[in-house]
This record gives structure tokens, C-alpha cells and sequence, in this order.
């Protein structure tokens, strides 16, 4: 059998995992005894997993196998970031960046290659839109920072929160994405708790909803604007699901959570979304809505049209937005000597969308 017909076990989550060995006329045991050595010991040598019998290791050598990128770079920061530049079938790379903060380490996780939604102020907007990512590569990128981690000296805390905000709009990719969240959370799997891994969308309602019916996890928005009208422009979806239908769905996503919050991400862009117009805007649109903000300083990358608000002016917006009630944090940049802050992770993609014909187009007319 030529690799490519056998399964990945990777792709498949807890039930998934029990279907395959069903299909084989196996308990459904199996599928925890697999999963844990996968994802908990890191072993993708079936001969290595000594509690199945040796007939059921040669049949599974035979029609499945545990494949998953190539690090291609690992890079660690000054301030204890980590970054690993992963190579995908097909060609295309990827990022996963890894930060600890006191008492918690926080893996940042990308489910598209690229993304679609072309909002102005992020870098892999300006790369186009490739792929999905398929559950087998978004799992893998925890299979290999656990493993990473592992073998680093003392002192580095190891992964204790997942947020699905690297490259790519998660809910655009729903089923994959789901399926790796469901292996984050399985107790044989990496365990952790469905308020640890976040999920962050540029706002695709309908998809929201679901969410909440299968794999209800926290939810961060990146908002970035209080008005249609500016959110038009910045994140150009919201045309689509304005902010009033948005907001609607974020009450539904934490109704019946009564503790839960959904945090919502606002990039400062200088001039652009930073005013004291604005932050007390921001403050009438979360009323009525469980809500934490997030503040994030605008990282600049090559040819953007922004910049970073000042220091004053995020302070100001801040003390405004707090003021009125809501938990506020300005986020710290980190790992930006090793380009992984938020909105640079650029991986390398090779763009399949119109936009890079369009540029080949110009290109050729500039030429002419
Ligand atoms: N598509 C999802 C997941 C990407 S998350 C979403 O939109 O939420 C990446 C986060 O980083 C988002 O909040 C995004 O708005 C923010 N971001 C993107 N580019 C940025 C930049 N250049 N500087 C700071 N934050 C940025």
C-alpha cells in the first residue's frame, strides 16, 4: 500500500479513532491506548506500543501511520518565545509559537495556510489564501511543541493554554479544526480543559452558533473596530455579519455559561480606531455583553499602510474601557526578534487566490 492510502492517526479524534478500530473488529479500548501513546508519549513506531498485540501492530504497520510535518526551523526568542516553521505536504510552511508568561505557557496554533478574509492590518492577509489545514496538521503542531518542549531545561513552563490565532480563520475550516480541539481536550489525549483552549474568528456568525453546540471552548473576536462603518474597512467580513448580528452571537455562545466571557481582540492602529471617540464607542457596543477586552499593539510588517498607537493612546483607551466595567489587558508583544508576534507569522504560501494573479497582472502590465 502506497503511503498516501493509509490512514493518518493523527486526523482522527476519540470518535473517530474508535470507528477505525471498530472497522476492524477491535474494542474500542484500543482507540485510548493508541491516542495516548500518539499524543501523550509521542511514539509513531506501532512496534513501540508494547500493550497491543503484535498481530494487531503488523495489521495497523499495514494501513495506518502517524504522519506529521517536518520542522523545518526552530527559533527561540530572547524573552523564552518559540517558534517552529513546519513544512507540509505540497510544499507549503506553517507556524506555531510557543510564549510563557508567569504561570502559564500559551501555544499560539495557525489552521489555515494563509487566510481568505484580507483584513487590512495582518500580515497573512497579504499572503492570500492557500488551504485548510487538515486535523492531522493542526494536532501535529501540539504534538511537536510538546515534544520540543519536553526536552528544554527546567525553568521554561510547558503548555498550559491553546489559542487558535495563528494564520487562518479557524471557523472557516470548522470540522477539521473541532476534530483537533476535541484531541486537545481528551483526558488521553493532551487533557486540557475546554476553558484553556481559546478559538479566535474574525466574526463568521452562523459558525459561531455551531461552535457552541459541539465543541463549546472560549471564544475571542477580534473586533478592532466599534462601528460598522471602520470594521467595514479593517475587517472586511463584517459586511457580511455586521457588529449588531455579531454581538448577538457572542450573548448565545456564553448564555447559559454564566462565568464565561468572550474576550474581544482590538489591534491599535494609530489615527486609524485609537480615540477616546472611539474607546467610549467600543464601550456602548460590548454593553449587555459578557465581555473582556484585549488591547494589542498594532506590529508593523513590510509595505503596511499603519501605524502602532502610542503609548498614551492605548493607555487612554484603556483607562476608558476600564472605567466603564470591562477587564482590559494590553497585550505585550513578544518574540518580535524572531518575527512571532501577532500578524507576522507568515509561513511560506504559496498563494493559490486571484489576488496573486492579480499581482502577476499588474506585474506584467507594469512591464508592458
Ligand atoms: N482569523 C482569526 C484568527 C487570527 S488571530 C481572527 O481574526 O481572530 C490573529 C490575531 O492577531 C487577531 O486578533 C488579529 O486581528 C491580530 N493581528 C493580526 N495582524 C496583526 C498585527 N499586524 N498586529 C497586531 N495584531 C494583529
Amino acid at each position: 500500500m502506497e503511503p498516501r492510502d493509509k490512514v493518518n492517526l493523527l486526523d482522527l479524534d476519540r470518535e473517530g479513532m474508535e470507528a477505525f478500530f471498530a472497522a476492524q473488529g477491535e474494542k474500542a479500548f484500543r482507540a485510548t491506548q493508541v491516542l495516548q501513546w500518539i499524543h501523550q508519549r509521542g511514539v509513531d513506531d506501532f512496534d513501540a506500543m508494547s500493550n497491543i498485540s503484535k498481530a494487531l501492530r503488523a495489521r495497523l504497520r499495514a494501513c495506518a501511520e502517524v504522519r506529521r510535518p517536518e520542522i523545518v526551523i526552530e527559533q527561540a526568542s530572547r524573552d523564552g518565545t518559540r517558534k517552529w516553521l513546519l513544512r507540509l505536504e505540497g510544499g507549503n510552511c506553517i507556524e506555531t509559537v510557543f510564549i510563557p508568561e508567569d504561570g502559564r505557557g500559551t501555544l499560539c496554533v495557525s489552521s489555515q495556510v494563509g487566510c481568505s478574509l484580507n483584513c487590512t492590518f495582518c500580515s497573512t492577509a497579504q499572503q492570500g489564501f492557500n488551504r485548510n489545514l487538515s486535523s492531522a496538521e493542526i494536532i501535529a503542531q501540539l504534538l511537536v511543541a510538546y515534544r520540543a518542549l519536553g526536552d528544554t531545561p527546567k525553568g521554561e513552563r510547558r503548555i498550559s493554554n491553546v489559542v487558535m490565532m495563528g494564520m487562518g480563520e479557524p471557523l472557516l475550516n470548522f470540522d477539521n479544526v473541532v476534530r483537533a480541539m476535541n484531541i486537545m481536550t481528551d483526558d488521553f489525549a493532551y487533557g486540557l480543559s475546554k476553558r484553556r483552549v481559546t478559538l479566535s474568528t474574525a466574526g463568521v456568525v452562523p459558525a459561531v452558533d455551531r461552535l457552541r453546540e459541539v465543541c463549546h471552548v472560549s471564544l475571542a473576536v477580534s473586533l478592532h473596530a466599534p462601528n460598522d462603518a471602520l470594521r467595514n474597512e479593517l475587517v472586511p467580513l463584517n459586511k457580511k455579519y455586521p457588529i449588531a448580528e455579531l454581538m448577538d452571537a457572542c450573548k448565545r455562545y456564553v448564555a447559559d455559561a454564566p462565568h464565561r466571557k468572550v474576550t474581544f481582540e482590538y489591534t491599535m492602529l494609530a489615527g486609524v480606531n485609537d480615540s477616546v471617540a472611539h474607546a467610549r464607542e467600543l464601550v456602548r457596543v460590548l454593553q449587555g455583553v459578557p465581555a473582556k477586552v484585549n488591547l494589542i499593539p498594532f506590529n508593523p510588517f513590510p509595505n503596511t499602510r499603519y501605524a502602532c498607537s502610542s503609548r498614551e493612546a492605548i493607555d487612554q483607551f484603556r483607562a476608558i474601557v476600564t472605567r466603564a466595567g470591562l477587564v482590559t489587558v494590553t497585550r505585550k508583544t513578544r518574540g518580535d526578534d524572531i518575527d512571532a508576534a501577532c500578524g507576522q507569522l507568515a509561513g511560506r504560501v504559496q498563494d493559490r487566490t486571484r489576488r496573486s494573479q492579480r499581482l502577476a497582472a499588474a506585474a506584467t502590465s507594469r512591464v508592458g
